[in-house]
């Protein structure tokens, strides 16, 4: 189970692992057997005990060796803004189903607001006063005979949306190199730090030593923009300084 916080018509964000393939560790394992065995696989699942299971899939890891990992998926649902799931689709090795706003009218519109603007009560007055003026701008055009699909062009990025989202193993790797960089966007970081938890729940082998590109490969791809996380890791400072799989954004 996810991060799920309900306050009023504010969303912070759900993430909940629904569905993924079936032993997706010893899935992973069989394929990479696959490739360099000679006996058929009734026989590769049966010599596959939890150890070897663990070894191979580690093998892999360090070989680089990842089209085994393509074998198990993960499906995800998602609640957060549009600002989310804009980011989310922009990752092409995955499939997704959205809350269409074409077929769903907005009423009781819910939206996300970003906590520094919500710790700031200037800003969070005049973003509760701008949903207001968009809702009431969106049921107006609803009112004047404007259908959804072009009533919707009013809304915002903070606009509450939910969707599926099913993921190989491989492409949740390169996603969490991705988005759980403090470089990230905050929402799709916190999505990702989530979705990370549980699919650990499930595949610990699988996705140990998932993360940022600092803590998965020892490497930091920001140049100057770094947050310099990389080279404290190289000194051997941990501990506090990254929890990769947190929920706090
Ligand atoms: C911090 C951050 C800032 C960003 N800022 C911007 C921004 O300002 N503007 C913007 O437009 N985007 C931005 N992005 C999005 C980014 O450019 C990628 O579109 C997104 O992260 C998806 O990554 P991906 O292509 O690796 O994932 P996927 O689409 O899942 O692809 C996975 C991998 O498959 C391969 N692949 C997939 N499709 C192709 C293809 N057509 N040709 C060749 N290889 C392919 C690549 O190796 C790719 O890494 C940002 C992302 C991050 C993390």
């Amino acid at each position: 189970m996810g991060e799920a916080k309900r306050g009023g018509r504010t969303v912070i964000l759900y993430v909940r692992l629904l569905n993924h393939t079936p032993n997706p560790e010893k899935t992973v394992a069989m394929a990479a057997r696959m490739c360099y065995s000679a006996v058929g696989p009734d026989l590769i699942e049966e010599e596959l005990l939890p150890d070897r299971v663990a070894a191979l899939i580690r093998r892999l890891r360090k070989n680089g060796h990842l089209s085994p990992f393509e074998h198990a998926s993960f499906t995800f649902a998602v609640s957060g803004s549009r600002a989310l799931s804009h980011q989310m689709v922009r990752h092409r090795i995955a499939s997704y189903s959205q809350k269409s706003q074409r077929y769903i009218q907005e009423t009781g519109f819910r939206f996300v607001t970003p906590e520094l603007v919500q710790r700031n009560p200037a800003a969070h007055e005049l973003f509760q006063r701008c949903m207001k003026q968009i809702e009431q701008t969106y049921n107006e055009m609803l009112a004047l005979g404007i259908h959804r699909e072009d009533a919707r062009y009013v809304l915002p990025n903070a606009c509450e949306t939910s969707f599926l989202c099913t993921f190989n193993a491989r492409s949740l790797h390169n996603f969490f190199r991705l988005r759980q960089c403090r470089r990230a966007q905050w929402e799709i970081r916190r999505v990702a730090n989530l979705m990370l938890r549980e699919a650990k729940k499930v595949a610990p082998v699988l996705f140990e030593g998932a993360g940022p590109s600092c803590i998965a490969e020892g490497v930091c791809y920001e140049g100057e923009m770094s947050c310099g996380l990389v080279k404290r890791l190289k000194k051997g400072q941990t501990g506090k300084i990254y929890r990769p799989v947190a929920s706090g954004g």
